[in-house]
């Protein structure tokens, strides 16, 4: 069998339900033979990564999925081969994660002042020391009983525009991407399927992005057909991968189904 990458995952690091050692194993079983852990705006888990790769025989290539946005538009910027160890991105990952940490309180209190009786304690019960998001603030209110379910949460409340929906800090694509270039990795739009149309992709493009993430799960074949066409078109990178959380959205059954050939992951190695 020729080699499989998956270049999008998490872990209990950000809003994913494994640990790393435990997203390696199942890498392992489903037949992926190169992963990049991709927790949101947390590089916490990629020492850890590289050192049990070496004994599991999977090849791991440190990533990270981080947050940026223009206006009301979340756009995620997928990073590759940068130095993990690099003070200035650390300084930044850990900034960023007290601002989700304030964030995840005023949230709290927003469903407090709706007579929704949610305790922060709950939350940071359900992020244990990973970076906090709006899927531990879903999972801790249907642990309390507060909610009928996972997506009623953000139904109701917390998705956007709901009334107890809060911005994260506002980072800029182009600070992301910048970012990364500083650390010596690539950069790439995360799932464009998401509400990004073509001229945003073409911004992200002029302000230095690497590449694209061409195969996603929320991608039909068309759509995958699509983004290929625009990486070919610009000379950009195509990246893909599961962004397999664990569980969270019944995702276990498609892990090892959203892959890249190994060439495209030596393409990007020879761009570096
Ligand atoms: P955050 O980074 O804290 O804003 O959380 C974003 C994550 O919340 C996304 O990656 C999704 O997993 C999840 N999410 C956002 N909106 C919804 C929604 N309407 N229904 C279910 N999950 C959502
Ligand atoms: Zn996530
Ligand atoms: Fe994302
Ligand atoms: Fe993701």
């Amino acid at each position: 069998m020729e080699g499989r990458a998956d270049l999008h995952m998490h872990t209990v690091h950000s809003d994913g339900t494994l640990t790393t050692r435990e997203l390696m194993q199942r890498a392992k079983e489903v037949g992926l033979t190169t992963i990049s852990i991709t927790d949101h705006d947390n590089t916490i888990g990629i020492g850890e990564a590289v050192e049990l790769a070496r004994s599991m025989g999977i090849v791991v290539i440190p990533g990270l999925e981080l947050s940026a946005s223009v206006g009301d538009l979340d756009i995620h910027i997928l990073g590759y081969f940068f130095d993990h160890t690099n003070r200035n991105l650390l300084e930044y990952l850990s900034f960023y994660r007290k601002e989700r940490l304030k964030r995840a309180e005023r949230i709290v209190e927003k469903l407090n002042d709706l007579q929704i009786p949610l305790k922060l304690e709950s939350v940071l019960e359900q992020a244990g020391t990973g970076s906090i998001g709006r899927p531990h603030i879903a999972s801790a209110l249907l642990e309390e009983g507060l909610t009928e379910s996972y997506h009623e949460a953000f139904f109701k409340y917390i998705g956007f525009g709901k009334p107890a929906y809060e911005k994260k800090y506002q980072v800029t694509p182009h600070e992301a991407i910048e970012l990364i270039a500083s650390t010596g990795g690539l950069s790439f739009i995360a799932h464009p399927g998401n509400s990004i149309d073509e001229k945003v992709i073409v911004d992200l493009i002029r302000q230095g992005v690497d590449g694209i993430e061409v195969v996603h799960p929320s991608h039909s074949p068309e759509r995958v057909a699509y983004y290929r066409g625009i990486a070919g078109e610009y000379f950009l990178l195509a990246s893909g991968g599961s962004d397999f959380h664990g569980g969270k959205k019944n995702d276990h059954e498609v892990f090892g189904k959203y892959f890249i050939p190994e060439e495209q992951v030596e393409m990007m190695r020879s761009r570096l």
